[in-house]
């Protein structure tokens, strides 16, 4: 077993730098979003993969996503190693890339071990499902299409790629913006988005009343390099964008706070603002309403709302709040409630939340966004 690992170590070296391909099986991350740092071969059907962050220090969240291909179908089995650190995301398993399962596996001294049949049809093993920066042009390009938004290019990232825009916009001056994707494999936050957006998009009544009265922005993927790359967190500069909306050195968030300022400039307001993200649990963190934004009570009565809407189905969820303030941490709702003084929450849904749970509670926040934002006096 020794020589055998000695031997695929150099046959690994010597592959043109493209560490995971050997004889009879392929590692291929060569896709949005696929990620591993190194892969061994153990034995004929075991192989030992190596996930690393793009730089550290980092918030320790291992991403990883890979294509399995087999020259003849055969076992694969698999053990995930995580250098300096501990896994966060339980395995998925796809046949497409698309439509996504859980993985089963173990998990021992911090080494995850699963298996699968593999074969000459590549099979996705992910962290969480992907959606690349395609699936969000694509969705964007749609709502476009039914000319609920337009679909603007408002900066571009580290490596270029373009950061869109969606903005539907009214007769009014009030704005909701809407952020997501600044930390890459957030993939809940990202489930949440979706239909959250759709719902502040639909057809409904009271979107359609929302909608007279208050615009709406929508920077759906802020970290475009991120999602590619499969980052843990940063962007291509090795920066936590959520920590960069104070000074601004990094291009993503400049272009928001461009956008913004020139909106502001042109006698708009901003009125709220949701940024969409994933943690261990669900979570919503607010300001704090004696902050000194305008409307304080506005993120408690929506919550309230919230909680009383989500009730009647799922009895036992709590809806929680953490209000908190970060100065100087350049957090994006610190800097919407220092830079526009109104409220503005991280939307965090946990990793493992179910999701059909993550889409109801998304249109049931929206919906509940709404009638409170409605109930606030008008500023323009
Ligand atoms: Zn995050």
């Amino acid at each position: 077993m020794f020589r055998f690992l000695i031997f695929c170590q150099l046959f690994v070296i010597s592959t043109y730098g493209y560490a995971c391909k050997f004889s009879n099986v392929e590692f291929d991350t060569n896709f949005s979003g696929g990620r591993l740092a190194q892969c061994q071969q153990v034995s004929q059907d075991t192989f030992l993969l190596t996930l690393s962050p793009e730089n550290t220090p980092i918030n320790d969240s291992p991403w990883y996503s890979f294509k399995v291909i087999a020259t003849q179908p055969q076992t694969v089995n698999i053990v995930m190693q995580v250098n300096d650190g501990k896994h966060r995301y339980q395995p998925k398993i796809s046949r497409d890339g698309k439509h996504w399962q859980k993985q089963s596996f173990t998990l021992d001294n911090r080494k995850m071990r699963l298996s699968l049949t593999a074969s000459s049809q590549a099979t996705w093993i992910s962290g969480q499902e992907i959606i690349s920066n395609a699936d969000y042009y694509h969705w964007g390009k749609n709502l476009a299409d039914h000319q609920i938004v337009e679909q603007k290019v408002i900066g571009h990232s580290v490596q270029e790629r373009p950061i869109y825009s969606l903005a539907a916009t009214g007769k009014g001056k009030e704005w909701l913006v809407v952020l997501g994707r600044q930390h890459p494999p957030e993939l809940t936050g990202a489930l949440a988005m979706f239909p959250f957006t759709e719902t502040l998009l639909g057809v409904s009544p009271l979107a359609l009343r929302f909608r007279q009265r208050f615009n709406i922005l929508v920077v759906p993927n802020l970290n475009p390099d991120g999602v590619y790359l499969g980052n843990w967190r940063h962007n291509a500069n090795g920066v936590d964008l959520n920590r960069d909306w104070k000074n601004f050195q990094q291009p993503e968030p400049s272009a928001v706070n461009d956008y913004l300022t020139t909106l502001v400039a042109d006698k708009q307001k901003i009125a709220m603002a949701v940024d969409f993200h994933s943690t261990h649990k669900d979570i919503f963190y607010s300001m704090p309403h004696d902050y000194g934004v305008e409307n304080p009570q506005l993120v408690n009565f929506w919550l309230d709302a919230l909680q009383q809407a989500i009730a009647g189905e799922y009895p036992d969820f709590q809806v929680i709040q953490k209000p908190g303030n970060n100065p100087n941490r350049g957090v994006f709702k610190q800097y919407i409630a220092d830079k526009y003084q109104v409220h503005a929450i991280t939307y965090e849904m946990g990793d493992d939340t179910d999701r059909g749970f993550i889409d109801k509670l998304a249109v049931k926040a929206a919906n509940t966004l709404m009638t409170t934002m409605l109930a606030t006096p008008r500023q323009d």
